[in-house]
């Protein structure tokens, strides 16, 4: 079954975190949230990639390749005018998967 954690480009360096809370503040799927000491991955499968959290980590605790993947792919299809199937996403769309059902 398709883990879009594994296959998608997200990588979270918890021992790097200070905790400043911009990953939480920026993230448009609620992948992280505040933690006690760290910010915590909680929904890593729900990332779309969109590189907001990296931009924002003062302290490059995140990394992510932004322009590849599933947000890549929507915003790609969007402005070509044709539908995901003809995009670069390669995820088919299961469940869990960011262009699936959020869990
Ligand atoms: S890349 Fe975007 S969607 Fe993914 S965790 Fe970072 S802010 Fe959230
Ligand atoms: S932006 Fe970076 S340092 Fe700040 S809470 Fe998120 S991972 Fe930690």
């Amino acid at each position: 079954m398709f883990n879009s954690y594994l296959e998608n480009t997200l990588r979270y360096y918890k021992d790097k975190c200070i905790n400043c809370k911009r990953c939480t503040e920026v993230c448009p799927h609620g992948v992280f949230v505040e933690g006690v000491a760290n910010a915590e991955l909680v929904h890593p499968t729900r990332c779309m990639e969109c590189g907001a959290c990296a931009l924002n980590c003062p302290v490059q605790a995140i990394e992510v390749q932004s322009g590849v993947g599933c947000a890549w792919a929507m915003i790609n299809a969007a402005l070509r005018g044709k539908d995901m199937d003809s995009g670069e996403c390669s995820c088919g769309g299961d469940t869990g998967s960011c262009c699936g059902e959020l869990k």
